[in-house]
């Protein structure tokens, strides 16, 4: 892949995880805000489910606050 499409990847609001090209959802809210999904697993739970990517053991969030409370940071 070239540089420039690497720049281009999306990050999926959910997970963290980055999104290819031609992958996942979109979702654009009212006020014009866009959320990128990187698949319909992740979109159900923040849309449907209404969890929270710090309180889901699988996201990239989650994975940092874990990380962060094993080196005894304040969190
Ligand atoms: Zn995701």
């Amino acid at each position: 892949m070239s540089k420039a499409a690497y720049r281009a990847l999306k990050t999926c609001k959910f997970c963290g995880a980055e999104i290819e090209p031609g992958k996942g959802w979109m979702y654009v809210l009212a006020d014009g805000t866009i959320w990128y999904f990187c698949s319909s697993k992740c979109a159900k739970n923040m849309l449907h489910l209404g969890r929270k990517p710090e309180r889901v053991r699988w996201t990239a969030k989650a994975r940092e606050l874990k990380q962060k409370r094993r080196l005894g940071q304040n969190v």
